[in-house]
């Protein structure tokens, strides 16, 4: 899951990272309200999960009243990189004397966690990656060790941070680690990490990525879901912890495991039919996650016929057929139905869904077949 800044800086905030007052605003009206409560000046910032919104004209200083209204309307609405603005964060504007840069993250070839400082912030640090690589200093973590206060010294120091710059920073580092750590994040960036005048190091911007494989250690970060982002399917979907991702066709698509449900996805289109979604049962099909799955697939109101394509693994097609038989059995379904079931077992299990086929259940053999059995039957039901 990808944080919004606002939110990325409320995580840092809980790990001792230092972050600049602000609150979000949905409106002109709120930006201003947020603006006298932060006090100017302020900045006004585009909340997308996308980087560059500098460039793109979506961080502005504002000084007054006057000025937060003309940014924050010009703002809201704005599309950066394809991401429409619809938030804000209103945070009181720091003065500037250096931007650098650091963050923490997976480096899987290596294996280890990497940390990463550089003086250059500000910029696009992929620019300095790649223009001006020795300008990024970089350390390998063994996680089993952690990262101590020397190597945040020596971090620092071969990034070349000014003096004044490197306790707060060591200070930041060992906190970030920790938010990265301890967080279960796969990324946090702070670019800028910034040096005031006044001589503090403060966080100006917040890049989080958290691995939602913790989220179940995780319950505060329910806090962090947008739940605007989702439609209404996907809420339903979550709600039921399926694996569900919403897309504009008909054909609603109930396969076990990612890969089959993406292939199904594909053999759907092939045949000229357009599938309403993806979904992923996973390993089991059991009567509950299958009445689950139909019970999504049938809040859509674009699907016209429903295909099933599960390949028994583990999972044994008699198991599959049995909770196929007893989902439909809880949920009245309108909607023509079209199974494939193969793999361990299938033999049993044709048999077993031979006693609830009908007019509106079908039961084909093979994955090509089905897909245009119910591209056909949509097509019919228009
Ligand atoms: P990004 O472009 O999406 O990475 O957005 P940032 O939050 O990093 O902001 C982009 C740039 O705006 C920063 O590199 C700063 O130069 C500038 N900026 C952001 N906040 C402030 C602030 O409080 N004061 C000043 N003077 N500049 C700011
Ligand atoms: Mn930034």
């Amino acid at each position: 899951m990808d944080l919004y800044e606002y939110q990325g800086k409320q995580y840092f905030a809980r790990f001792g990272i230092p972050v600049s007052p602000g609150g979000i605003a949905d409106t002109v009206e709120q930006a201003v309200a947020e603006a006298e409560k932060a006090g100017y000046p302020v900045v006004v910032k585009a909340q997308v999960q996308v980087g560059g919104r500098g460039k793109a004209g979506g961080v502005k200083l504002a000084t007054n009243e006057a000025e937060v209204r003309e940014h924050a309307g010009n703002i809201l609405g704005l599309d950066i990189k394809g991401h429409v603005v619809h938030r804000l964060w209103i945070e009181h504007a720091s003065d500037i004397a250096k931007e650098y840069y650091a963050s923490f993250t997976l480096d899987r070839g290596a294996k280890q966690y990497l940390g990463m400082v550089s003086a250059q912030g500000g910029v696009e640090i992929e620019t300095v990656a790649e223009e001006n690589p020795e300008a990024l200093a970089r350390i390998y973590i063994d996680p089993a060790i952690g990262f101590t206060e020397a190597q945040a010294r020596q971090l620092v120091e071969d990034a070349g941070l000014d003096a004044e710059a490197r306790d707060g920073a060591i200070g930041i580092l060992l906190n970030l680690y920790r938010a990265y750590v301890e967080g279960d994040a796969d990324l946090v960036e702070i670019n800028p990490l910034i040096l005031t005048p006044d001589g503090r190091v403060h966080a100006l911007d917040a890049k989080v990525t958290l691995d939602d494989n913790a989220s179940f250690r995780h319950p505060e970060w329910d806090d962090f879901r947008d739940i605007d982002e989702f439609d209404e399917r996907e809420r339903l979907a979550r709600s039921k912890g399926l694996q569900y991702v919403g897309l504009d066709g008909y054909v609603g698509v109930i396969a076990n495991g990612a890969g089959l449900a993406m292939s199904t996805c594909d053999v759907v289109n092939q045949v000229g039919g357009s599938p309403a979604n993806f979904l992923d049962i996973g390993g089991g099909a059991n009567a509950e996650v299958m009445a689950n799955a139909l019970e999504v697939i049938t809040s859509d109101t674009n699907v016209r016929s429903i295909l099933i394509n599960i390949f028994g693994g583990i999972t044994r097609g008699e198991e599959v057929a049995n909770g196929i038989k007893a989902a439909l059995g809880r949920i009245d379904i309108s909607i023509p139905m079209v199974i494939r079931l193969d793999g361990t077992n299938a033999e049993e299990g044709r048999e077993i869904l031979a006693t609830v086929t009908s007019d509106k259940v079908l039961s084909l053999p093979t994955m090509l077949d089905a897909a245009r059995k119910a591209v056909e039957l949509a097509n019919a039901k228009n």
